[in-house]
């Protein structure tokens, strides 16, 4: 069942969704060669601390982190560690909290240092592939709309999208429903409507869509050991279009 949200309810998840961003952000200027992914985890943690908020993923059907940081070829939900970050290395931090009873959740993939021009290409079609995805989400369009334009632009790039992980509605519950996969035709599934809050997240790989989980039952790597970028954001319906919840501060 979709939870369609009122104005309130939707200032409250764009305040919850503000402190993610605020994470994310902070993290992101941390990230540099030489910098172990644990110290990301520390970041997060300790702004929820100052801003009284629970991270959302911490203990969610027992993952052990604040953050999902996944290296390279690894897609989403890896673990922090003391593996230290290496110039030409992409780096995705997923991070969510609970704040006034509401989620916010939001995804960036980050270069260290200089990656070269294929790499580089990667992010910035996996971000457009976003931008896409979400100015699909408008009253009137159809869910898989949105799939749609994320897997037109991450393919048009000559990249794949990872069927295997999907973005989902979000509220009261870190995951509601639709689920919205970052593929598929346009024009079918349910009819988008103002209120609808949605996390839209591709997840784009440089080789082959599949992937496979880890041994400790949680990070997804590439099968081919290809690179892969995430990025995700809350987003709102609202009468004349989507707002991004968890847009930067200061980026309008
Ligand atoms: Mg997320
Ligand atoms: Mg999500």
């Amino acid at each position: 069942m979709v939870v369609l949200k009122t104005r309130a309810e939707i200032e409250k998840m764009e305040a919850a969704n503000r402190i993610v961003a605020k994470v994310l952000a902070a993290m992101a200027a941390e990230v540099a060669p030489g910098v172990p992914t644990l110290r990301l985890d520390e970041i997060a943690r300790g702004i929820c601390g100052k801003e009284g908020v629970k991270p959302a993923f911490l203990g969610y059907r027992g993952f052990p982190f604040a953050v999902c940081v996944s290296v390279n070829d690894e897609v989403v939900h890896g673990f922090p560690s003391k593996r230290k970050l290496a110039e030409g290395d992409i780096v995705s931090m997923d991070f969510g909290v609970l704040a006034e009873g509401f989620y916010g959740d939001s995804a960036v993939t980050v270069p260290v240092g200089e990656v070269s021009a294929g790499t580089g290409r990667l992010l910035a079609a996996t971000e457009e592939a976003l931008a896409a995805g979400i100015a699909a989400a408008v009253p009137g369009n159809r869910l898989s709309d949105i799939g749609h334009a994320v897997q037109t632009v991450a393919e048009g790039a000559g990249f794949s999208v990872v069927r295997k992980f999907v973005g989902h509605g979000i509220g009261r519950e870190l995951h509601e429903d639709p689920q919205i996969p970052n593929y598929g035709p346009p024009g079918k599934g349910l009819r988008l409507k103002e209120g609808m809050t949605l996390a839209i997240e591709p997840m784009v790989n440089a080789g082959g869509c599949d992937v496979r989980i880890l041994e400790d039952g949680w990070t997804a790597v590439t099968s081919d050991g290809s690179l892969s970028a995430h990025f995700e954001h809350t987003v709102a319906i609202l009468e004349n279009g989507p707002r991004v919840l968890s847009a930067p501060v200061g980026s309008g």
